[in-house]
């Protein structure tokens, strides 16, 4: 029997859920949020880690105005997610620090929180949320995979999160990250190149070598330890 072919415009259902159907947030206002500045919209999100020990103790610690923070989505490690500021106003995730070269991050961003001690792995309901958020939010606003940064690359030596047991690499695959650059890369580690490659990949806060190779490692080999060496430079090229 020949397939009915849906009339143009309307959809194939399929059994499989798509990535892209909506996501519902649990809807929880935070009072920690203002207007964006200059007119700026979204172009960057940022992913924390919650370092807390509960969603729901993130998510009282994000809404209460003594602490003045605040994100605008939280997800849960069942998957569980909630929003508390809207897309559009700017929530107080960021704090100081800059990314190629440009400050007011909370007021270019949107920011993720991940119910996450920092000493675990994410888990895959988290993750799969995570993904079909950021495919929502990347569409909504037109941001490019080199727009999703962790809170450590924008705040290197100030925030550590998401941190060493986030799967970068998984958004990579997936296009909902930056992709990191040829793993055979330079044969030197000269500083100076290394720095000028971190400030081009978007590492442009002023900061010493050594904590601008910790915050670059932290990203893209959170295993590497000792002085600089060329894999630390090879992620940073030709990154598309
Ligand atoms: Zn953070």
């Amino acid at each position: 029997m020949a397939m009915a072919t849906p009339a143009a415009g309307i959809p194939v259902h399929s059994a499989v859920p798509s990535t892209t159907e909506s996501l519902s947030p649990i809807w929880h206002p935070s009072p920690n949020f203002g207007p964006r500045r200059d007119g700026l919209t979204p172009s960057l999100i940022v992913l924390h880690y919650t370092a807390m020990d509960s969603a729901q103790d993130a998510l009282d610690r994000l809404c209460d105005p003594v602490h003045e923070v605040s994100a605008h989505y939280l997800i849960g490690v069942d998957g569980t997610f909630w929003q508390m500021v809207r897309e559009r106003d700017r929530a107080w995730h960021a704090g100081a620090g800059e990314w190629h070269g440009q400050n007011d991050i909370n007021s270019r961003s949107i920011g993720i929180e991940l119910d996450n001690t920092g000493r675990h792995p994410f888990s895959e309901p988290q993750m799969n949320v995570l993904e079909r958020l950021l495919r929502q939010i990347m569409h909504r606003w037109a941001i490019h995979p080199n727009g999703v940064i962790g809170h450590s690359d924008m705040a290197p030596g100030r925030k550590f999160d998401p941190g060493s047991r986030f799967d970068w690499l998984r958004l990579e695959r997936n296009a909902l990250a930056g992709r990191r650059g040829d793993p055979e890369g330079p044969r030197d580690a000269p500083v100076d190149q290394f720095r000028a490659l971190a400030r081009a990949a978007g590492f442009s806060a002023d900061v010493d070598d050594e904590t601008l190779l910790s915050a670059v490692r932290l990203r893209y080999r959170p295993w590497g330890k000792g002085p600089l060496r060329s894999a630390d430079l090879a992620p940073l090229t030709k990154q598309t």
